[in-house]
């Protein structure tokens, strides 16, 4: 496969895009391994000067107020975002829900999605389910039409946000066809009953378990058309993009150990004895790969750590707490002007 040569615009904006993550968020990703969690404020303050900056928004149409940047120019800018540790990236490249847009009606579009185009909030996707990961087309949430209303029935799963999302996006099943709705935090019958932790935490998006009971929404709600499609669109999006974030992350780590290597050996020539003693051993330039596994041992599988939403509404590690038997309840977040990442 021939990889074709950046046109040199997006050349140019990836490079800036590059450097900004170097310069504003490598820094960040420091004090954040040595507090054990997220600075939201930090992170709001690099997520404002990417937006002055430019970064924001570029994937939507213009007619939305983006740059309708092509998808060759997202892909270049999400390795640019991959290069940072703990999600950071997603402060800086942060992209609109453009494949939503397609499919809502003009009255939908300015009533939730405008406020994202002003960075006062993030959406977040609720496709997955125990029992429909891989294959979307086993969904098994219901809606009932009620009269004006729909009522949902379902459990979902990895409901990517950064903490309070102004509205969720649910996929489920209308009469044998899948339909989009739009159901808003605080919605009686709308629970979010746990938020797993995850091998990369901490880290700026968490990924909660919702359940909906007898959820009513308006039929205003209900996304007029490609449900199905709509909902296929988004993850065909984000899965090449977590391709291309992988792309950036296994440059930098690459370029670390690179680093690493030439520190070792000045002239270049010979790999490090692996049988060196402790205080012989060259120190790595970075401690990237250092401060991961550190944090991989603090959360597993077997033992999920809880997480306690702070006063700014955002998800914090809490590890010492034991974890919240399945099915416990706690309140679904409720709306706020936090800008959340995907
Ligand atoms: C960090 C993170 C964020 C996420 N965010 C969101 C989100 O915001 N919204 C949302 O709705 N979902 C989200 N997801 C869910 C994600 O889309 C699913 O994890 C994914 O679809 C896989 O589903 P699953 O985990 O149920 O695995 P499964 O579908 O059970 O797959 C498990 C394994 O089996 C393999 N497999 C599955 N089916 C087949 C087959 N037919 N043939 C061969 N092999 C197969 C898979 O490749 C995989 O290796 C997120 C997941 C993660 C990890």
């Amino acid at each position: 496969m021939v990889v074709p040569e950046l046109p040199p615009d997006i050349a140019e904006l990836k490079e800036r895009v590059g450097r900004f993550v170097a310069e504003e968020v490598f820094p960040l990703e420091e004090s954040i391994a040595a507090a054990g969690e997220i600075d939201f404020a930090a992170v709001d303050e690099v997520r404002k000067k990417a937006r002055a900056a430019g970064f924001s928004m570029l994937n939507m149409p213009e007619e939305a107020g983006g740059a309708g940047l092509s998808m060759l120019g997202q892909v270049a800018l999400e390795e640019e975002s991959g290069k940072a540790t703990n999600g950071l990236g997603f402060a800086v490249v942060d992209r609109g829900p453009a494949e939503l847009w397609e499919i809502l009606t003009p009255e939908q579009r300015d009533r939730w999605v405008v406020p994202i185009l002003r960075g006062e909030y993030r959406e977040a996707w609720a496709v997955t389910e125990p029992g429909a990961g891989s294959d979307v087309s086993a969904v098994a949430a219901t809606a009932v039409r009620d009269g004006d209303e729909w009522v949902l029935n379902g459990e979902k799963w990895f409901v990517t946000s950064e903490g309070n999302p102004g509205f969720y996006i649910v996929l489920a099943v209308v009469d044998g066809e899948q339909t989009l709705f739009i159901v808003e935090p605080g919605t009686p019958g709308l629970e979010l009953t746990r938020v797993p932790g995850f091998l990369h935490d901490p880290y700026l998006d968490h990924h909660p378990e919702l359940v909906l009971r007898d959820c009513r929404v308006p039929d205003e709600n209900r996304v007029p058309a490609g449900g199905n499609e709509g909902a296929k669109e988004w993850f065909l999006v984000e899965r090449l993009f977590i391709a291309a974030r992988c792309c950036g992350a296994s440059e930098r780590a690459l370029g670390i150990a690179r680093d690493w290597r030439s520190s070792a050996s000045p002239s270049g020539s010979q790999l490090p004895s692996t049988k060196a003693s402790p205080s012989s051993s060259p120190t790595p330039s970075r401690s990237f790969s250092q401060r991961g596994s550190s944090r991989t041992t603090r959360l597993t599988r077997s033992t999920p750590t809880r997480t306690a939403r702070s006063s700014t509404g955002r998800w914090r590690r809490r590890s010492s707490s034991p974890p919240r038997p399945r099915g416990a309840s706690s309140t679904a977040p409720s709306r706020s002007s936090a800008a959340a990442a995907t």
